[in-house]
C-alpha cells in the first residue's frame, strides 16, 4: 500500500473521489490525468471510456438499473481536445 500522500482515485461502487468524496474525476484527477497522458489524449479518452462504462453498470446496479445520464460529459467530455 502507497504511504502518506492519497490519491484521487475512484471508489467502487459510487465513483466518488477517495479523497475529496465527490463525484469522480474531481478537479484534482482531471489535473492529475492531463499532466499524465498530456501526450496521449486518444490514450486518456479510452482509459476514461473504459471507467465510464464500468462506473455506469455499477450505478446502475446502486440505483436499480438506472444510469444516470450526465457520465458522458462527466467521464470523457472535459478531456475532448477543443
Ligand atoms: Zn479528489
Amino acid at each position: 500500500m502507497s504511504r502518506g500522500r492519497r490519491e484521487h482515485l475512484p471508489t467502487r461502487p459510487t465513483w466518488r473521489c477517495q479523497v475529496c468524496g465527490i463525484a469522480w474525476p474531481c478537479s484534482s484527477a482531471k489535473l492529475r490525468l492531463l499532466a499524465e497522458y498530456r501526450e496521449r489524449r486518444t490514450a486518456l479518452l479510452v482509459y476514461l471510456a473504459t471507467f465510464q462504462a464500468e462506473a455506469a453498470e455499477q450505478l446502475a446496479e446502486l440505483d436499480h438499473s438506472t444510469p444516470p445520464a450526465d457520465l458522458a460529459d462527466r467521464f470523457t467530455g472535459w478531456a475532448r481536445a477543443r
